[in-house]
């Protein structure tokens, strides 16, 4: 498995952390332990997780956070008020989010 790279200039508005591009997961910073974003982010994905394994979906939509929001922001992305996150799942394990019209990475 070869080392994430990070992004030259896309970094976490609250702890600095670079943007980890490409990455498997996709949208993913290295946040400091205490960023508060951080928190944000692993508690969405909790959530998410338990949303999809309740239901048994491969997938779904949800409402934009406001964590993804300011990192998307960070990233010179600007999303419409009523925005929504498409997650989905490469393996079990591996949670993706898009985001309708955004592009990244173009090779990612
Ligand atoms: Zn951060």
């Amino acid at each position: 498995m070869s080392a994430a790279r990070e992004h030259p200039s896309h970094r976490c508005p609250r702890c600095d952390g670079p943007r980890l591009a490409p990455h498997p997961a996709g949208f993913v910073f290295r946040h400091r332990v205490d960023c508060a974003l951080l928190a944000a982010e692993d508690a969405t994905a909790a959530a998410d997780a338990e949303r999809a394994a309740d239901a048994g979906l491969p997938g779904f939509y949800r409402r934009t956070t406001d964590a993804e929001r300011v990192l998307l922001e960070a990233c010179g992305v600007a999303l419409p008020l009523d925005a929504r996150t498409e997650c989905y799942w490469l393996t079990p394990s591996v949670r993706r989010r898009r985001w309708a019209g955004v592009s990244l990475d173009a090779a990612a």
